[in-house]
């Protein structure tokens, strides 16, 4: 990449912005009541003691986090440094993708988890974090060391509070993580380079063909229709994904014998599996062969090319990624009663489209409130360009819904998704933020107005 590319990339951009001594994006966030996971003596005391030596500002600003975020970014930073003790010569270790999905949805967002890489001695290069030949290891032990001890001393601290030492599921992370996350992880669809991957994965000019074809048929039916080709580009990419692209995964069957599996606890994630977002692995445990299949839960869109399977998480985020490799302007909708998609924008219909791959549906928003019977509260949509919440369009029981989000304050909401925007668009030209502006407010017309449930939503053919 010229630095001039490098210069202009969303991704860069958003990068520079956390650099050392850079502003949290919505410094507010942190003194929100609703985001302290800890009670303030316990988080505030370290910081105190380490802020007395002026050497380890940026391990102390970790500290500073809640505890699920340090222990989440400080398990990954360990993973950097002690692969890095353990095979100083080995060059792959001591190169950071900046790109990659583990860095930039969890240390990126992270305030004074770059820093530490910082202060072990990793510098900036044009696409990655490098540990220079000349940095001293020395350094990079004494940073690691410290976040470890922070690390033991969370622990011991859990251990002594929480009785049973159950390996339960992971608490929810903070909604400030879910959105910076979120925000952070949809930048990854604009990578060139990705994108040019999923289209060496997908069928371009036969979906194209397709698509022309049906546009032709369409238009033989009624002369003056609005549809257009990427409308039909859209129908044919969900039709394809779903039935000849990506496998839908409960259990797998045993690699071993190909008996049935159950799930089991979780296993580690090895370097390997965080390097493609994996922070979790299910262990699909075959109960005739003992044989523990792993299946990394892999987040990076990149290797979900490649393994083509998993649930909604892993459909809706590859499916994005395919999207926009199309050209179709694409966005990835989280929904908190834990269910995702994608949102395709229509030029021709000048509005934002319902696309959940998982069921090849699209433009069907109440599927989920009416034909699953889901309690919504909050669904988001990020864009590189823009977070909304989009939850209204999925709704047509408006004040069921206010009264539950109770999650955080509306208030709150509100003002972070306008920071995270007015950081995500500073540098978009005037033309494109006024359209922006043009499609939000259509948007929010549509929002005011709650539709009405039609017979065919109330349809399900889900696998969920
Ligand atoms: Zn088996």
């Amino acid at each position: 990449m010229c630095s001039a590319t490098r210069a202009a990339h969303p991704l860069y951009l958003s990068w520079r912005s956390r650099r050392p001594g850079a502003a949290l994006l919505v410094p507010a966030l942190s003194s929100h009541p609703a985001l302290r996971c800890e009670p303030p003596a316990s988080c505030l005391q370290p910081r105190v003691t380490v802020m007395a030596s002026s050497e380890s500002s940026a391990v102390s600003e970790l500290c500073q986090n809640g505890r699920q975020v340090f222990m989440d970014a400080s398990q990954l930073l360990l993973t950097y440094a002690d692969n890095i003790l353990r095979s100083p010569n080995e060059e792959k270790y001591r190169s950071i993708r900046i790109g990659n999905t583990a860095f930039s949805t969890r240390l990126l967002p992270v305030p004074g988890a770059v820093e530490c890489l910082f202060e072990m001695g990793f510098e900036e290069g044009e696409t990655h974090l490098v540990f220079p030949k000349k940095a001293s290891v020395e350094k990079l032990k004494v940073v690691r060391d410290r976040i470890a001890s922070e690390r033991d001393k969370r622990l011991n601290r859990s251990n002594l509070t929480a009785a049973s030492a159950t390996e339960s599921a992971q608490p929810a992370p903070s909604p400030n993580l879910t959105l910076q996350a979120n925000s952070q992880h949809v930048l990854v669809y604009e990578l060139p380079e990705l994108q040019q991957k999923a289209r060496e994965h997908i069928p371009v000019s036969e979906l194209n063909a397709r698509a022309q074809e049906k546009l032709k048929q369409a238009r033989s039916l009624e002369v003056d229709t609005t549809v257009n080709e990427d409308d039909f580009l859209t129908l044919e990419l969900l039709r394809w994904f779903k039935e000849q692209f990506f496998v839908w995964v409960d259990s797998l069957p045993c690699s071993k014998c190909g008996g049935q599996t159950q799930t089991k606890e979780s296993l580690t994630p090895s370097a390997d599996d965080l390097r493609w977002g994996a922070q979790r692995v299910e262990n699909h445990y075959c109960s005739k062969c003992q044989y523990a299949n792993r299946f990394p839960r892999y987040n990076d869109p990149g290797k979900l090319l490649e393994t083509r399977r998993g649930r909604c998480g892993e459909w809706a985020n590859c499916f994005t990624l395919c999207c926009r490799a199309l050209g179709l302007e694409a966005r990835y909708v989280w929904d908190s009663t834990d269910h995702v998609w994608t949102e395709v924008f229509s030029s021709s219909q000048n509005r934002w489209l319902h696309c959940d791959p998982c069921e090849n549906t699209l433009d069907k928003p109440l599927l989920y409130e009416v034909g699953w019977g889901k309690k919504l509260s909050y669904i988001i949509a990020f864009s590189k360009e823009e977070v909304v919440d989009v939850t209204w369009r999925y709704s047509c029981k408006h004040e069921e819904v206010i009264a539950r989000r109770k999650d955080v304050r509306e208030s709150w909401l509100r003002e972070t998704i306008a920071g995270l925007n007015k950081t995500r668009q500073q540098s978009l030209p005037e033309q494109r933020k006024k359209e922006l502006l043009g499609r939000l407010i259509v948007e929010i017309v549509e929002f005011m107005s709650p539709k009405t449930p039609k017979p065919d939503q109330e349809f399900c053919f889900c696998t969920h």
